[in-house]
């Protein structure tokens, strides 16, 4: 896809502050520190439109932006952070339920995951949260270029396996270094978009 505009349109803590343009939105969600901004800027060729994910104690929102006037990319804060209090997680959680339960131009979700490493509790969890609102799943393991050629066929194995992947879901593995996976998503996601 040839990407004319990229820009981060609101970040929202609830549904009254989502956009109300009706433009198909694609949800992103991974661990924290797995690549998801650097996913997101590869795939939009922007160099830092989207900043590494917020750490501890800085405010979680659900960030919106708009691709090519087009759809939306929202970036869905990561998880994983056992440091955060549970009064956050509560906060963290609500503001996932609304945004999944009522936003029906929500019409995929991404999860990015490590490709080197085996699928962690947490990306489970959340795949399996992802299903729950019987949204399709692209799941994209990253960090490709970090992997002997020889052993990808492995890797991607062991994603599939350890998350249980459903038939009619698919992972594509994918470098931010190299730009590798990137056509791949771009063909899945222009059937959504
Ligand atoms: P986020 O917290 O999930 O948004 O993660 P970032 O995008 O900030 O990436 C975390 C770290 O992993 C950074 O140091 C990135 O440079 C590095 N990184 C992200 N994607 C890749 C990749 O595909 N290959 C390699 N080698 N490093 C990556």
């Amino acid at each position: 896809m040839k990407i004319t505009t990229a820009e981060i349109i609101t970040s929202a803590v609830s549904a009254k502050q989502y956009p109300n343009d009706r433009s198909p939105e694609i949800a992103l969600a991974g661990r924290s520190n797995v690549g998801k901004s650097s996913f997101i800027n590869k795939m939009i060729q922007r160099k830092n439109l989207v900043r590494t994910s917020s750490k501890p104690g800085k405010t979680q929102t659900l960030n919106f932006y708009k691709i090519n006037d087009l759809f939306y990319f929202v970036d869905v804060p990561g998880y994983g952070y056992a440091k955060v209090s549970k009064k956050e997680r509560e906060k963290w959680g609500g503001m996932m339920e609304e945004y999944f339960q009522t936003r029906e131009t929500l019409k995929a979700a991404i999860l990015i995951t490590d490709i080197r490493h085996e699928p962690t509790k947490d990306d489970m969890q959340m795949y399996g949260y992802l299903k729950y609102f019987e949204l399709p799943v692209i799941i994209v393991g990253t960090k490709l270029d970090k992997i002997p050629k020889g052993k990808r066929v492995k890797h991607l194995n062991q994603t599939i396996h350890t998350l249980q992947v459903e038939s009619t879901d698919i992972v594509i593995p994918f470098s931010a270094e190299t730009g590798e996976g990137k056509a791949d998503v771009w063909s899945i996601l222009k059937k959504y978009i």
